[in-house]
């Protein structure tokens, strides 16, 4: 991982009212994805669940790649044998219902192989596939490339069960916007 590069975008409205002219320079940030400096050789890429990506854990996972595959300019899919791996396993109380590691191959950090956990002793196997859709868009949101956020409606806000307690499961604009900035 490397420095984050924070992305915030401006938008600036020019209004014109008969000979007056008034310029409103709004300083919204529309949007506030963070880029961990990692990313891809290219958009199209292979993940392979393990057997333990089972019953929910494996439909949430087909969803969240349905997510990518239709929201971004990236496209994933599953099959044995890939360099990047889904697992769920019981990892103990460790503080952490997911996370992702991920191998860079050289100074510009380009991502050779990748492994997205979810930790079953906080999401056990009966975890509605909603909640476990967004624990995996984040993480796999992680291996594109994306670092957290402070909004608590967006995929990639350090704790997913805030934005999905906001009604979050899908992606968001911020997330597309941040990945379609990668690749
Ligand atoms: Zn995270």
């Amino acid at each position: 991982m490397s420095s984050i590069h924070r992305k915030v975008k401006f938008r600036a409205f020019l209004t014109a009212l008969s000979c007056i002219v008034l310029l409103h320079s709004f300083t919204t940030p529309a949007e506030a994805y963070e880029r961990n400096g990692i990313k891809w050789p290219f958009p199209t890429q292979i993940i392979s669940a393990y057997t333990d990506v089972t019953g929910n854990y494996s439909t949430a996972l087909n969803q969240a790649i349905t997510n990518f595959n239709t929201s971004t300019q990236v496209h994933l899919s599953r099959h044995d044998g890939a360099p990047w791996v889904a697992q769920v396993q019981n990892y103990g109380a460790v503080d952490w219902e997911g996370m992702s590691k991920t191998n860079t191959g050289n100074g510009v950090y380009t991502v050779t192989w990748a492994r997205s956990k979810v930790n079953t002793a906080y999401i056990p196997a009966s975890t509605a596939v909603s909640r476990i859709k967004i624990l995996w868009l984040h993480e796999l949101c992680h291996v594109w490339g994306l670092g957290h956020t402070t909004n608590p409606r967006t995929v990639m806000y350090w704790n997913v069960a805030t934005p999905y307690a906001n009604g979050i499961s899908s992606l968001t604009s911020d997330e597309i916007n941040g990945i379609n900035s990668i690749y």
